[in-house]
Parts: structure tokens; C-alpha cells; sequence
């Protein structure tokens, strides 16, 4: 069993001069708390986070971050609150507990690849500090080394999530002896006959392997040192999992790994990395296509080293990696290895980038086969910004950031998302726009006749919640003008006595041709939303009934009654005599303004003024444009309104009044502030045209002591 001294004793010689005060205090306070306590083994509890402090202490890591690991169980297992722990020991160890705490408590719970995806980068996206990730793995393999004393069903559980969630996230943080201990233990495990098996192979070989590496070691270390390149050589057989994913990646015997042996050369600068690579193929004949040079291309965890296979004395092959004493110390530690503190206190500004540019190689990396693939995401995707959240039964659910309750509850199942009407986040009732966060879990509460609404649609950020919602709208309203345009139809065939039954199918479907629909169904749906007026369709069907037709006939007024959609009879709409028109409240334009018509969904057509700043940025969709006059000479007025910046003086409102009376328009509306020794005078008028109104402004303009007259448009 490891001793606090130990520890000491190893942090002493990493960070000489460290004050250890909260170290010692941070044991202290963790012996007490779990001193009652037992691990399964027997041992004291407090053994477990001594060894997790003292992995920590290894990888010459900071007291902060020891200091957490010596207390990162004390919230979870023993009644002391992260209050505490706070109060105690600062916030950044509350911080590391807090977050090692949460971790725990997520039970990974699918073997499923991408879940298991999702919850690696769920964990990676949660932390706020990187040391929560390092005292976590430190923790994991702590139970890893001692799993033999749970029960089988726990142990396989804590190997699986080992090898699925923690192995991996250690390799994409670089480090590689973190992930071969763990992936070892957790393959013994898993799969012991393999393990066995692959571990008899390699110690029946061991002895022969440890020799053979020693001569050839021997050899390097003698021709560097005469060519006057510092090394130190070492050499390593692969790791029992690493040759097992190979047996079964490539199908082929343990004779035939070409890296079962390495020889591992740590020089000084890179330009010795790559003099030491010329003499290793010098002496051996390298294997053509096994060289990689990592230190020129590193890989996405940061890893650099120059590898090569080569035959060695006696036909045997084995690998050369060859690296510079920082790579090597990234390539065993990764994360780890650019753990420093300026101070003892803040990350170096430095670190934290790398960490943050890290996180999201790591992210990317997953899905990039091609590296030409990846550098292109890596211009265009420069911060993929996700969310990740569970479902009670712990399904991770990966929403973009800000994504709400409905984004979740469409992301579930379509049907979920229509009748959803409310939404619990660990377990408080929540609104449906409020905003989603990492490991939320949330649950949906559904009503069976509860419906989409429009609203909906601005509270959504997937595009998979915004289409299934506007579907459901338009399959709605495409119901109602249906119904409504069946119930038109009827309605018409009646008063002039026509027997639709006696209609024939194929009647029907000339008439739906005629219109431009392609079913029937299309033609009620287009008298429902106001597109063709009944009467005229019923004279269609019925030709031998001999209805009068007139334009603009009541029964389309039934239909603006219905839907709620009013006709402006001083619009035309080029080639069509009854689309339903009305003017955009936005831009509110007046006759002789340049307008253009939007075709909307199941509103008509809105007619905009052509410099209005929605058609121009928001509407702007060609294909539902749609082109607009205005009708002959026809009188109408609109109401415009106006805002007028004047001097504040007595009589400016009568003289106001006066010039607009002059001009025959009538006030339908006019209100004045004052303060600053101005006036502000709102002002809606009726107006014809636009020559009418240009008249009116020009006049107003006169008026000694106006300084400003502006039309007022919505946008
Ligand atoms: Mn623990």
C-alpha cells in the first residue's frame, strides 16, 4: 500500500519547492472522512484515494490537482457536501471533486459504438477542467488494478466501460501508457481465455525477445555513441492487447507482428531524430512502406515520433521509434506532459489552448478517414458546438448548443415531438424553450391531443424539429383547407341543385387537370385556401347546369371568412383573378410604391414594397415570388403612418393639421411628446398613392420648425 510519504517524497522531486500544506491537509480530511470505511478487498478505503493521488503524483502533477484526487470520493461515498469541500479547500479542488463526482455518477449504459462516441465526448465536453478528466482516469485505474474483488457482473460492467469510454479518451488525450495499463487490464477481463492465450504466446517468446533486444540495443547505443548523438535506448514488447487487435485486425500469427518488438530510441533535438533514423537503416534493411514520420505530420492526439520496421541480425523483424525527450514525454503522458503552472496557481495560457484545440481534434478526429478530409473540416468547422443530454434511461442525446426540450423530444421519435407538452431536467419541470445542457437528463411529457405550435418553430435549433413541426403545420392547415373546400363545393351544389355524386371520377380528375392540381384531393385543398373559387369549379364539373359565374364572388369572401384572410381588390396578381391578396404589415405599401407578392403558406399572397428590408433578407425565396400590380384606377385608401421631428413650439400641431387638411387627406390618428425642446408628433394618415403622400411630406416639410418627416414601416 502506497504511504502519504510516498507521495511526498515523489512530489518533492518533481516540483521541488511545492508547498504541500494543502496536500497533507486534503489526506488528513480524506482519512477521516472514509476512516470507517472499507474497500472490497479489505483494505482500508483510504488506500484508494492515496494510490489515485499517488498515480496523479507519477505524472507529476500539481497539489491542486493531487489534492482532488485525495478527496474525489469524500462527496460521493461519505455525508460531506461540496460545500465543504469548498469552504475547506478552495474552489478549483471543489471544482475537480464536483466534477469527478458527476462523472461518476453517469452510468455508461450501451454497447453501442456510437453511443459509446457520444458518451466519450459527453464527458470531454462536461469538464470545465482537464484535471477532472486526469483524476478520473487516474481513479479508473486504480479499480482496474484491483477489480478482482468486485463480483463478476460489476466487474465486467466496470472493464467494458473501461475499454469502451476510458481507454480511448486517455488515448485521444495522448496518453499512451495511461491507455495500454487500462486497456490491458480491462482485456483480462473481458475476454481472459484471449488475454491468456495471447500472454502465454508472448512469455514463451519473452525470453528470446528480451535477448534479441539487448543485442540490437547494444548495437544502436554503440554506433550513436560514436557518431556522437545522445540516446538512450530502450526497448519494449507491444502491449497484450495492442498484438491481440492486430491477431484479429489482419488475421495473421504473433510471428508475423512486425512491431511485437521495438526499439525505442529518445534523442535530444529532431534533427538528431532523423541522423539516428539514417543509421538504423544503415545497419538493418528497412521494410519498404513502414516508414511514418510523426514528427513532420503528427497525429490528431499530438503524438510525434518517427517509426520504422527493420530486419534485424537473424531474419527477425522489429520496429525503431525514434523521438525527442519532449515527444516522448507527450507520447507517454500526453494531456499530462503539458500540465504546468506559472505560478502553482493558473494554467498556463498556453495549456489551456492546446487543450481547447485538443478537444476538438478529438472530436473530429473520430469521423476523419482521409486527412485531407480532416484539414478541410478544420477551416470550415472551427468550433462544432454540441450539447450532449440523456434520457432517463440513459441514452445519450447530442442536440447543437442551445438546443431546448422540443429539439430533445423530436430527436427521440417524431411522435414524441407532436404531442409533447412538457419537459422535466433532472426532474424539475422546465419550459419547453428553456436551453439544454451537458448532462441534463431530460424527460418529455406527451398529451395524446396535444399539437404543434407555431411558436415552436422559433424555439428549435435542429433542423430535424423545425421540418417535422412545419410539416405538421402545413398537413394541418392542408387538412382545414380541404375540408373547408369540400365543404364550399357542397355548399355551392346545392343551391344550384347538382348532384356531385352524379359527378364522375373522371370529371373530377379533368377539372383537378384543368386547375393545375394533380388529385382531387389538390383541387378542394386549393378552394380551401382560397386559390379557386367554388362556384367557378362547380361550373366546371357541372357544365349542363348552367351556373353564372361572377368574379370576386361571394363564396371567395367565405373563404377569407374561414381562414381568416382578407382580399385587397386594389392588387392584381399577373395572369390569376382570385388568389387572395393582402398588404404586408411590415412595409405597409401604398398604391404607385414598386411591390412584389410572396406567396405564403396557406395565407395567400402578401404583397410587400420591393426596398422592404424582409422580402430583401428574409422572404426572399424566387420560387414564391410572385408578380403584382396594382389594379386600375380604382380608389382606396390606406393608412400610413408618419413620425415628425419638430421644434417645440406652441401652434406646431395646428399647423400640422392645417397642412395635412390641405393636401384632402384625414387624420385618423395623431399624438405628440415633447422633452428636449423638440417634438416628436406620431401621425397616421389616409392616403391614394404614393404621389399623394410624397405631396403630404413635401408640404409638412414647409412647415417652419419641422426638421424631419419619416414614413414609419414595421420590420
Ligand atoms: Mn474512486
Amino acid at each position: 500500500m502506497v504511504e502519504f510519504a510516498d507521495i511526498v517524497r515523489k512530489v518533492e522531486a518533481s516540483r521541488p519547492g511545492e508547498d504541500l500544506t494543502l496536500l497533507r491537509r486534503a489526506y488528513e480530511f480524506s482519512l477521516a472522512e472514509h476512516r470507517t470505511q472499507k474497500r472490497l478487498s479489505g483494505e482500508p478505503f483510504v488506500s484508494h484515494p492515496l494510490e489515485v493521488a499517488n498515480v496523479l503524483a507519477e505524472m507529476k502533477l500539481d497539489v491542486v490537482c493531487l489534492a482532488g484526487g485525495m478527496l474525489h470520493d469524500v462527496v460521493e461515498d461519505t455525508p460531506t457536501t461540496i460545500e465543504r469541500v469548498r469552504q475547506e479547500f478552495g474552489p478549483e479542488v471543489a471544482r475537480i471533486v464536483e466534477g469527478v463526482t458527476k462523472i461518476s455518477r453517469i452510468e455508461f449504459s450501451s454497447s453501442e459504438e456510437q453511443q459509446a462516441e457520444n458518451f466519450r465526448k459527453m464527458l470531454l465536453a462536461m469538464v470545465e477542467d482537464i484535471r477532472v478528466v486526469l483524476v478520473k482516469l487516474a481513479d479508473r485505474l486504480h479499480n482496474m488494478r484491483t477489480l478482482e474483488a468486485l463480483p463478476s457482473e460489476k466487474r465486467l460492467r466496470v472493464a467494458r466501460e473501461t475499454m469502451d469510454i476510458y481507454a480511448p479518451i486517455a488515448h485521444r488525450l495522448g496518453m499512451g501508457k495511461m491507455r495500454g495499463e487500462l486497456e490491458d487490464l480491462a482485456f483480462r477481463h473481458l475476454d481472459p481465455e484471449a488475454f491468456e492465450e495471447v500472454k502465454k504466446a508472448v512469455e514463451s517468446r519473452r525470453k528470446l525477445s528480451e535477448e534479441f533486444l539487448h543485442e540490437v540495443r547494444a548495437e544502436v547505443e554503440a554506433k550513436m555513441k560514436q557518431l556522437g548523438i545522445p540516446a538512450r535506448v530502450e526497448g519494449r514488447i507491444k502491449r497484450l492487447y495492442s498484438i491481440y487487435n492486430k491477431l484479429q485486425r489482419q488475421k495473421i500469427s504473433i510471428d508475423q507482428v512486425y512491431d511485437l518488438l521495438a526499439l525505442r530510441i529518445v534523442t535530444d533535438t529532431v534533427k538528431n531524430s532523423y541522423s539516428a533514423l539514417g543509421i538504423i537503416h544503415n545497419t538493418w534493411r528497412p521494410v519498404p512502406g513502414r516508414i511514418k514520420d510523426f514528427i513532420a505530420i503528427p497525429r490528431p492526439n499530438l503524438y510525434q515520433s518517427l517509426h520504422t520496421s527493420v530486419i534485424g541480425p537473424h531474419g527477425q523483424p522489429f520496429e525503431v521509434q525514434i523521438r525527442t525527450e519532449e515527444m516522448h514525454r507527450t507520447a507517454e503522458e500526453g494531456i499530462a506532459a503539458h500540465w504546468k503552472y506559472k505560478d502553482g496557481r493558473r494554467l498556463a495560457q498556453q495549456d489551456e489552448e492546446r487543450f481547447a484545440w485538443l478537444r476538438q481534434l478529438v472530436e473530429w478526429q473520430q469521423e476523419m478517414r482521409d486527412p485531407g478530409d480532416f484539414l478541410s473540416t478544420l477551416r470550415i468547422d472551427l468550433y462544432p458546438e454540441e450539447v450532449y443530454t440523456f434520457t432517463p434511461k440513459g441514452k445519450v442525446i447530442v442536440l447543437p448548443r442551445d438546443g431546448t426540450p422540443i429539439d430533445f423530444a423530436y430527436a427521440i421519435h417524431t411522435e414524441v415531438g407532436n404531442h409533447c407538452v412538457g419537459a422535466k431536467v433532472n426532474g424539475r419541470i422546465v419550459r419547453l424553450n428553456s436551453k439544454l445542457k451537458n448532462g441534463d437528463i431530460v424527460e418529455i411529457v406527451t398529451k395524446a391531443d396535444h399539437q404543434p405550435s407555431r411558436d415552436w418553430l422559433g424555439w428549435v435549433r435542429t433542423s430535424r424539429a423545425r421540418d417535422k413541426i412545419k410539416h405538421w403545420i402545413n398537413l394541418a392547415q392542408r387538412r382545414q383547407a380541404l375540408e373547408i373546400g369540400r365543404k364550399l363545393i357542397e355548399k355551392e351544389a346545392r343551391k344550384y341543385g347538382v348532384t356531385l355524386k352524379r359527378v364522375s371520377e373522371v370529371d373530377f380528375q379533368r377539372v383537378a387537370r384543368e386547375y393545375g392540381a394533380t388529385q382531387v384531393d389538390d383541387l378542394y385543398a386549393g378552394i380551401g385556401y382560397g386559390k379557386f373559387a367554388a362556384r367557378q369549379v362547380l361550373a366546371n364539373l357541372a357544365p349542363a347546369a348552367k351556373i353564372e359565374v361572377e368574379k370576386g364572388s361571394k363564396l371567395t369572401s367565405a373563404v377569407k371568412r374561414v381562414l381568416g384572410i382578407s382580399r385587397d381588390p386594389a392588387i392584381e396578381v399577373h395572369g390569376h383573378d382570385d388568389l387572395m391578396v393582402y398588404r404586408a404589415k411590415c412595409c405597409n405599401p401604398i398604391r404607385g410604391e414598386e411591390v412584389i407578392g410572396y406567396i405564403t403558406r396557406g395565407k395567400g399572397i402578401a404583397v410587400h414594397s420591393k426596398n422592404c428590408a424582409n422580402v430583401q433578407n428574409l422572404l426572399y425565396d424566387a420560387e414564391r415570388r410572385i408578380e403584382v400590380l396594382w389594379a386600375g384606377p380604382k380608389y382606396s385608401l390606406y393608412p400610413v403612418a408618419l413620425t415628425l421631428v419638430t421644434e417645440d413650439r406652441q401652434g406646431m400641431l395646428a399647423d400640422v393639421t392645417s397642412a395635412i387638411s390641405g393636401v384632402n387627406s384625414n387624420i385618423q390618428n395623431i399624438e405628440a411628446r415633447t422633452g428636449d425642446n423638440r417634438a416628436l408628433i406620431d401621425v397616421t394618415l389616409d392616403i391614394v398613392d404614393v404621389a399623394h403622400l410624397e405631396k403630404i411630406v413635401s408640404q409638412l416639410k414647409k412647415i417652419e420648425g419641422v426638421y424631419q418627416v419619416e414614413r414609419v414601416t414595421r420590420s
